[in-house]
């Protein structure tokens, strides 16, 4: 059975993410969406915000679900037998980072741990949760980049 794991922030999930969800859904039989809580990143969003906000967004594909994780990645993925990572690669500057992480995950899972790389689609290729916090600290209507109740949570969240 090919199950992949999508790990990530999602802090919070864009049309970005979910443009490699639905196409990474359509090549693996089950695709799990990992957020890493991390606290050392200070992210917006709670973990429970964030799984919630997903879940909501991929509630129309049977075969993705979302769960949280701590710790190392490749610990979760031994322990619920899955063999492979998706990341999505948006341009040169994503590339470096993404080898080393690929590169490293795999030799520490003495090879039984790959990573698959899907580049973005052209229209999401500027996309990212950080410029769409920014814009949403501002006021700025975000309903191009992520879905209606991501843009609601983001107006809850800056008080706007
Ligand atoms: P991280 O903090 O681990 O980079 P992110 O939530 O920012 O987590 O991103 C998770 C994954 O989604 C990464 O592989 C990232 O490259 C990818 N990603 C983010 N935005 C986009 C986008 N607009 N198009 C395609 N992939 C994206």
């Amino acid at each position: 059975m090919s199950i992949a794991i999508y790990p990530g922030s999602f802090d919070p999930v864009t049309f970005g993410h979910l443009d490699v969800i639905k196409r990474s859904s359509t090549m693996f039989e089950e695709v799990v969406v990992g957020i890493l809580s991390n606290n050392a990143k200070h992210p917006l969003f709670t973990v429970e915000e964030r799984k919630d906000m997903l879940e909501k967004a991929v509630s129309d594909i049977p075969n993705v679900s979302v769960i949280t994780f701590d710790g190392l990645l490749i610990d979760y993925m031994k322990a619920h037998d899955i063999s492979v990572i998706v990341r999505g690669l948006r341009a040169i500057t994503d590339f470096d980072y993404e080898l080393q992480i690929a590169q490293s995950n795999r030799k520490v899972s003495c090879d039984t741990i790959d990573t698959v790389f899907l580049t973005t689609s052209i229209e999401y290729a500027y996309l990212s949760s950080s410029i769409v916090r920014e814009y949403a600290s501002y006021g700025t209507d975000v309903t191009d980049f992520v879905p209606k109740h991501v843009a609601q949570m983001l107006k809850n969240k800056f008080n706007n």
